[in-house]
This record gives structure tokens, C-alpha cells and sequence, in this order.
């Protein structure tokens, strides 16, 4: 029978970080309570806003007739209070006519709360108290408690319905990875595709294009998937052992046709769960069955890894997603504005690919939370607002560069006077690095054209725009130059 993932729960790739009550016997009323009202604000506000504003809040404890509810940052604490306060305030006094209030909290690093066993099904295997990590979009009914006798499904975590292959944008960086994952959907366990392996860094688009394989293998039918991460894979296993049904475990997992394993860098130090994965493994691709798995590291790189694990998950095919370059990151963006139905300016976009450069995820977050503004006030969405509503993103990203610094950076790798940076000489091997600079000081400074062309010898704004664009005619037509100017950009953003 083939297993095909519930879709019921929008679950993101990152589930699994699902505990959190409060402390004290109230804890389940008190988390069930938690989820019917978060399952109301989503309702009501929509599946948009509740990701940006409300999904991170986490239960905290309560006191007297005052619940705590707490958020990552003070600028969402700000912003639920002002705008979804007093409504949090009335539904948890329908829930629970005892409690008056809510306090908003920011989270603390230390903080910690009870984690709920009940909450993922884990059976228990995190007894000790967990960190708080950002909450799930609202659970549904709170999880039986003889979970390992359920049925075969619920050894598969559900793909999330928004991670298929046409959503995902292609692009230099991550052309091989996708094209192998599409030959993986499309014909799974080709010789030379077994194990596919992909890698790279946080949130580049491994769980994505896992989920599209899964997505696709079950559109195309006929076959049977599981898709979990590592973690879940651990305790799915750890709960077998307890309810002595590894048999059926193992069994289960030997029965699918394609075993998808996410973030295997969870398995480095837990000796025992690898060693289990090792034998599934083995069991799967002697049958002539695929497994896909994804890792931050490349195999060789996975250290604390067996050896004969990582030798087997290098003879397949290892594709590494690379980070992104500033030309994928508009592409997406703008592929995720188009299917939002917001019209976001070109030069908003642009301004978010050039401050959030290190991972998709928050490229996405910053658009959808400038897409439920401009849906939540009717405002269009300007450069200004966008500066104004993503103030707390964009301050951590601000890499302060200094036109200095790139003067200097430029002109060491073409070797040329610093002061040349100024001079009025015009000869090519002098006024190409500083078009270069120039053209780095607009993508990496929020310095004017005006300002820019003071600091090289006091030219007019229209050379640094002349400057601007033949920059960029040239890294289209020149590949060679396109990756100087993009390593130099690379060193001086980090
Ligand atoms: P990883 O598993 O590598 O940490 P994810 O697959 O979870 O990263 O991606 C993080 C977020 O970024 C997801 O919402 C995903 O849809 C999005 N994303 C990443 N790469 C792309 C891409 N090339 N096109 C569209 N969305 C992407
Ligand atoms: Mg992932």
C-alpha cells in the first residue's frame, strides 16, 4: 500500500520542534486551550499574517489570572500587543474565564519551559526540559498516546504542499541539485542516482526540493514514500525500542520504495540511531530501492559520521546547493511576490536581495511580513515602508561596509593605488576597478549617487549611474569578471 503523507497539518520543513506548555498540571488544559485559540487567530487573520506575526509565540507560564505568551524579538512583541492584543486577551478568557490577561514577553536565550511529551508523539525521549523553540502553526487535536500503534502513516511526516518543483526557482547555484532531485522523481533508483545526497547550507532549499521528489512521486502514483528528518527518525526509532515494535519499524521503513531522510547531521554522536539508519539503508538499496538524504556537509565533510555510512552516502550522486547569488535571490523574490498577488517595486525587491543575502528562509520572511503589512493597511509598499516595517530584520544584516573599504578591497585586487580611487586618470586598467567600486558602493552602502561620486574625486552622480550600469552589462557578458566582482562583493559582506 503505498504511504502517502497526510497534507492535513501545513507543517514546514522544520517541524519536529513542536513542544512547548506551560509548567504545572494546568500544562494540557492549558496548551489545549493554546491551540484551539491559535487555531482562532489563524482563522481570522489569515494564513499569511498568522506566519508572520503570531506563529513564533510560545506558552509561557501562568499567573494568577495572567497568562505569559512569549515572542523571539521586541519588535513582534510590540507588534501582537498593539495589534492583536486585546484580542488574544478575550479569546483566552472564553477559553478559560479565569484568566484576565496576557502578558507579552520577549524571550530570553535561557528561558526554558516544560516540554510536553504528549506533543509530537515522542514518547518521552526529550524528558529533560527543551528550549524554547518557536511554536508550530497551531497543532490539531493533541496527539494519542499509544502512538506507535497507529497506523503505518504515521511514521512519515507530511510534505508540505507549497514545496514542489514548480516553485522552486532554478538558478546557477542550485541548477545540478534540482536537476538531480527531477531525475530522482522521475526515474528513482537510476544507477549512478543511488543515494542521491544534497547538501549545503541553512536554508538553501534542501527540504524543499525533498518534499518536491516526495510531491512528485505521489502525483505520478504507483509508489511509496517516507519523508522524515533525521531527528524524527531517531525518535521514531527510540519510541520502537520502548514499545518493543522495532520489528514493525524496521519492516515499515524496508517496505517503501523511496526513504527520504532530511538533515542527517542529527545523526553525528547518536551511535545507535546510525547504526540503524546503516542497516536500513543497506536492506533498501540492496533491494533496488531510493534514498535520498540531505546534510549541511558534504559526506566527506560530515565528521563523526561511521566511515562505512559516509563511504556509502558518497557512491551515489552528491550535489551541493551553493549560496545564493544575488541574481537568484531576485528571481525568487520575485516568483514569491507574483504568487502573493502584492505588487512589490522592483527596487524593493532589489533592496531586500542586496541586504539578505545568507539564506532563502529569511529572504521569504522579510517579503511575506512586507506582503501582510501592505495587505493589513491597504498601503502600497514603498522603499520607505519597506525600511520602516523590516527595521529589526534589516539592522541584523547591516554590514555596515564602508565606501573606504571597498576603495581599498578593489583596488589590492586589481592592484592600483588606493589613490587612483580618486585621481582623474582614465586609462581602462584604472577606471574599470573604480567603475567596480563604485558599483559596489550603491549595492553594499544605502549611500546616494550623489554621495558616492563625492568619495571618488568628487565626480558628478551621473558617472557613478554611468559606472553602475556598465558594471552590469559587463558581468552579464563576462563570466570571468561577473565572479571577480562577485568575490568581491562575498568578502566584503562577511
Ligand atoms: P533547507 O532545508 O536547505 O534549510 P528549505 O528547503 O527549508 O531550506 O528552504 C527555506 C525556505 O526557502 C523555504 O520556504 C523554501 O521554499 C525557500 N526556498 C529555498 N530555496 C528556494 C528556491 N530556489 N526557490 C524557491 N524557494 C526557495
Ligand atoms: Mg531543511
Amino acid at each position: 500500500m503505498p504511504v502517502t503523507p497526510s497534507s492535513e497539518m501545513p507543517l514546514s520543513s522544520d517541524e519536529g520542534a513542536g513542544s512547548q506548555s506551560a509548567s504545572g498540571g494546568m500544562s494540557g488544559l492549558l496548551t489545549e486551550a493554546w491551540d484551539r485559540i491559535a487555531g482562532r487567530m489563524r482563522a481570522e487573520v489569515g494564513d499569511v499574517e498568522y506566519r508572520t506575526w503570531l506563529q513564533q509565540i510560545v506558552l509561557g507560564p501562568v499567573d494568577g489570572d495572567e497568562v505569559t505568551l512569549m515572542l523571539p524579538t521586541r519588535f513582534l512583541r510590540d507588534w501582537v500587543r498593539s495589534q492583536y492584543g486585546d484580542r488574544l486577551s478575550a479569546l483566552w478568557n472564553q477559553e478559560i474565564p479565569a484568566i484576565r490577561r496576557v502578558e507579552l514577553q520577549v524571550m530570553r536565550p535561557g528561558d526554558v519551559v516544560a516540554a510536553s511529551p504528549a506533543a509530537d508523539g515522542e514518547g518521552g525521549a526529550s524528558a529533560a526540559p527543551a528550549e524554547v523553540t518557536p511554536a508550530p502553526a497551531a497543532r490539531a487535536a493533541s496527539a494519542p498516546s499509544d502512538r506507535v500503534s497507529d497506523t503505518r502513516s504515521d511514521l512519515v511526516a507530511p510534505l508540505d504542499q507549497r514545496f514542489t518543483f514548480d516553485t522552486f526557482v532554478v538558478g546557477k547555484p542550485n541548477e545540478f541539485a534540482y536537476a538531480c532531485a527531477r531525475r530522482v522523481a522521475e526515474k528513482p533508483s537510476s544507477v549512478g542516482f543511488n543515494p542521491l545526497f544534497l547538501y549545503g547550507g541553512v536554508g538553501l532549499g534542501k527540504t524543499h526540493l525533498m518534499h518536491s521528489i516526495g510531491a512528485e512521486l505521489i502525483r505520478r502514483g504507483g509508489i511509496s514514500v517516507a519523508y522524515m528528518s533525521a531527528e524524527k527518525f531517531m525518535y521514531r526509532f527510540i519510541a520502537a525500542i520502548r514499545s518493543q515494535s522495532t520489528v514493525e519499524f524496521k519492516d515499515h521503513l524496508r517496505s517503501v520504495d523511496v526513504l527520504m531522510i532530511d538533515d542527517l547531521q542529527f545523526l553525528i554522536g547518536k551511535d545507535n540511531t546510525q547504526e540503524e539508519f546503516f542497516h536500513t539503508f543497506n536492506a533498501l538499496v540492496d533491494a533496488g530501492r531510493q534514498i535520498v538524504v540531505s546534510a549541511d556537509k558534504s559526506p566527506s565533510d560530515l565528521s563523526g559520521l561511521e566511515d562505512r555510512l559516509r563511504t556509502r552516502l558518497g557512491c551515489g550522486m552528491v550535489a551541493d546547493i551553493h549560496a545564493t547569488t544575488f541574481e537568484l535571490r531576485i528571481s525568487i523574490l520575485e516568483a514569491k511576490a507574483t504568487a502573493s498577488g502584492v505588487v512589490v517595486p522592483g527596487k524593493v525587491l532589489e533592496f531586500l536581495a542586496h541586504k539578505i543575502t545568507t539564506n532563502v528562509r529569511e529572504l521569504e520572511g522579510a517579503l511575506n511580513r512586507l506582503i501582510a503589512h501592505a495587505n493589513l493597511f491597504g498601503r502600497p509598499i514603498t522603499l520607505e515602508s519597506t525600511q520602516d516595517v523590516l527595521h529589526d530584520i534589516l539592522k541584523a544584516h547591516d554590514r555596515r561596509v564602508t565606501i573606504e573599504e571597498i576603495q581599498r578591497k578593489v583596488s589590492e585586487h586589481w592592484n592600483i593605488r588606493l589613490t587612483d580611487m580618486s585621481s582623474a586618470r582614465r586609462a581602462r586598467a584604472v577606471a574599470r576597478p573604480r567603475q567596480v567600486a563604485m558599483y559596489l558602493a550603491k549595492q553594499l552602502t544605502s549611500r546616494s549617487l550623489p554621495e558616492i561620486g563625492r568619495k571618488f574625486g568628487n565626480r558628478d552622480h551621473t558617472t557613478v549611474m554611468h559606472a553602475v550600469s556598465r558594471v552590469q552589462e559587463l558581468m552579464e557578458r563576462d563570466t570571468a569578471f561577473a565572479e571577480d566582482v562577485e568575490l568581491l562583493r562575498r568578502m566584503l559582506e562577511s
